[in-house]
């Protein structure tokens, strides 16, 4: 017998429910659903109300209708598909319910001769008489059928009935949980507790009902499993205690005094919160975020730099061997030669790698630059300080942790990316890291222009660029991306490759999906070093690298993408200090909707805006890189339209740690909705 008390019995496996055996359980386990919580989350899309009932005179053709009759005569034609039929009729008149593969034992015992009976099921209309085919909702007892049915979108092999059978079950046996909420975050939900509002969540009638505080305490109860998560993984972080380290701001000047530009005021207040984790004597573990071109790169390297000056090693390990060595390059440019930078490359031979890698564990290397290669099992640091990892907002929860522990102890994680997105989600992606943001660009920096083109202009594309590339400049040229076949795009791509070529020759590159690791380097590297002038491409452009020169991109087939990755797409230029432009080209005239999106590109430059803007017309799973950040798929919480239970939800997160609560209360709901393991250490 379960405990009904316990949180634990809603975890248990499907089969405890009557009528759910093996089969059911696989059909539902392919959906993601692999015990009664999770089933919980199925909810219903609308309902069918069949509460109302007719007679057969008054019946509407092709609507849903609920009668009560008579079965008078039944016919079990004995010729294949020929289906069964039973004739039936109420005191108004006749209709035939119709069975197609049916058995004649199963409609002799759902519908009797001469007993009446209720029915339910889209009226149809054949050969002058009304007919029901394979009627679902049969009943002697009216008041089974005389409802309101919840309708759910199927999976495969399990009927509507069957959702409402198992989940009704569920429903009807929750355990009594123990409040979790304090009396005022309850208070803003109307006191309602969670059996309540899994109730009223499942009630046909409430479907849609957002705003109510059922919906809204339940979302909450979501955002807010997740922020004590990530806030428990902070704290542990933060209480590991390390080596404070100790260097001069006087070296850290000298290095700032050598750059050919002068720090933005966000550069000088990250850089200065990252110094103070690195003093203090707690891990640092911290999240910069900035949009592309912002100058995040100067600003780890100066905090390498620091580290380095304290007596530490230092990683920096960035998603591609070209943008890993831009950043050692310009490292070896800053830095006097005392300091020791080496790059591990997947180019170089087994000879040198082994050298690095005694290297290493001897201390005789400072800076370390590469690819994750960096942190493969072989890779022995000696007095490892910091780790700064560039562009890796693919990186979930939990590989972020696995890796601040591979640093050990005393070693400091810092984590840059520019995917801007909302605070919201920033909360629920990085709530487990501090936060440093950069958000003003270097004033240096201009607007990139931005304009559209039908493509049957493209003429007047080529005399653009014919211009910029006398002045010197270069151009990336973006092919589009047809989803459904690599082949396609590789072939656009060589196509627009041939004709730019024509037109200029020996002055144009290719890059597509299929150009191998090796082939791809070589040609960034030419282009980095201005061999050519224009680089055409899939959407395969690195990240992160740095092309000064280039100062013009043109982006084809551009409604296929989302605003914000146009404006990644978009930053690959204008980090020079000339004039940048950006043309986005179209097969045909923009729709008004369209047209409004693209004028959000046009008029704006703030990465951070333009996603915000961007999740409220396009919702936000849709946007670049959300599918595999690892982010947490909310059932019921949406970080748009929920905007203002992120904000209490992180306004009680920041209570409790303040007060330095017992979190042990809140045991089931992170068990419940996150599985985290965390709490085992706590409770
Ligand atoms: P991101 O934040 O996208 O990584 P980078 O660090 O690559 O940006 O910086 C982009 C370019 O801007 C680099 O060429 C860098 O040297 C330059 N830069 C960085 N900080 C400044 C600044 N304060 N003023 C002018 N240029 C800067
Ligand atoms: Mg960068």
């Amino acid at each position: 017998m379960v405990n009904k008390s316990n949180y634990e019995y809603l975890l248990s496996d499907l089969t405890t429910l009557k009528g759910v055996g093996i089969k059911t359980t696989n059909l539902l386990k392919k959906k993601k659903i692999n015990n009664l919580f999770d089933l919980l989350w199925k909810l219903p899309k609308s309902y069918t109300d069949r509460s109302l009932s007719s007679k057969i005179k008054d019946l509407k053709i092709g609507e849903n209708q609920t009668i009560t009759i008579v079965p008078q005569k039944y016919s079990f034609p004995r010729i294949r598909n020929l289906p069964n039929k039973v004739s039936c009729s109420d005191e108004t008149g006749d209709i035939d319910c119709i069975f197609f593969n049916s058995y004649e034992g199963y409609v002799r015992k759902i519908l009797p001769l001469n007993q009446e009976i209720t029915v339910s099921g889209k009226i149809g209309f054949f050969k002058n008489k009304y007919q029901l085919t394979n009627p679902k909702y049969i009943s002697e007892d009216a008041s089974l059928i005389k409802q309101k049915h919840n309708t759910y979108s199927l999976t495969e092999g399990i009927s509507e009935k069957i959702y409402n059978k198992i989940i009704n079950q569920i429903i009807d046996k929750l355990p009594l949980l123990k409040e979790w909420h304090s009396n005022n975050v309850l208070n803003k939900f109307g006191n309602i507790n969670w059996n309540e509002a899994i109730i009223e969540l499942h009630k046909s009638e409430n479907v849609g009902n957002y705003k109510d505080n059922f919906y809204q305490r339940l979302a909450f109860d979501e955002i807010f499993s997740t922020f004590l998560v990530n806030s428990e993984i902070r704290k542990k972080i933060r209480k590991i205690k390390k080596k404070a380290k100790i260097f001069s701001s006087e070296k850290q000047k000298s290095i700032i005094k050598k750059l050919a530009f002068s720090l933005t005021n966000d550069q000088k207040k990250t850089l200065d919160e990252i110094n103070n984790d690195l003093i203090s004597t707690n891990k640092m573990f911290r999240l910069l975020q900035g949009d592309v071109g912002s100058g995040k790169t100067i600003v780890s390297l100066i905090a390498a730099y620091n580290t380095v000056n304290s007596g530490f090693q230092v990683a920096l390990m960035a998603p591609t061997e070209i943008l890993a060595r831009q950043h050692f390059n310009f490292a070896k440019n800053l830095f006097s030669k005392n300091i020791n930078i080496e790059l591990i490359s997947g180019k170089s031979d087994n000879k040198t790698k082994k050298n690095i890698l005694d290297k290493l564990s001897n201390n005789k290397i400072d800076i370390i630059f590469g690819t994750h290669a960096i942190f493969q099992k072989k890779v022995n640091f000696n007095n490892l300080g910091l780790i700064i990892i560039d562009e890796q907002h693919k990186f979930g929860v939990n590989q972020r942790k696995r890796l601040s522990d591979k640093g050990g102890d005393n070693c400091d994680v810092l984590l840059m990316t520019a995917t801007p997105i909302p605070r919201t989600l920033t909360m629920t992606m990085y709530g487990d890291m501090d936060l440093s943001i950069i958000s003003e660009k270097p004033k240096s920096r201009k607007p990139i222009k931005t304009y559209s083109k039908l493509e049957n202009k493209i003429d007047d594309v080529i005399k653009f660029i014919k211009k910029e590339m006398k002045l010197g400049n270069q151009i990336f040229w973006v092919c589009p991306l047809i989803e459904e076949s690599k082949k396609l795009d590789h072939s656009s791509a060589v196509k627009k490759f041939e004709y730019l070529n024509k037109l200029f020759p020996g002055q144009v590159s290719l890059l597509h999906g299929k150009t191998d690791t090796t082939d791809k380097e070589n040609i960034l590297n030419n282009f980095l070093k201005n061999e050519f002038k224009i680089l055409v491409s899939t959407t395969i452009i690195e990240v992160g690298i740095d092309f000064p020169n280039a100062n013009v991109i043109i982006i084809e087939n551009a409604n296929k993408f989302g605003l914000s990755q146009l404006h990644q797409l978009r930053g690959r230029v204008g980090r020079g200090d000339k004039e940048s432009t950006c043309i986005l080209m179209f097969k045909s005239n923009l729709s008004e909707n369209a047209r409004k999106r693209i004028n959000i590109l046009k008029e704006s430059n703030d990465g951070f805006y333009i996603s915000e803007e961007d999740m409220k017309i396009r919702g936000f799973g849709d946007i670049l890189g959300f599918k595999q950040s690892g982010i947490k798929n909310f059932k019921l919480a949406d970080p748009i339209h929920n905007n203002d239970l992120f904000l209490l939800a992180e306004k009680e997160m920041r209570r409790i740690e303040l007060a330095n609560e017992d979190i042990s209360k809140f045991k089931p709901l992170i068990k419940l909705y996150d599985r985290a393991d965390i709490i085992n250490d706590i409770a």
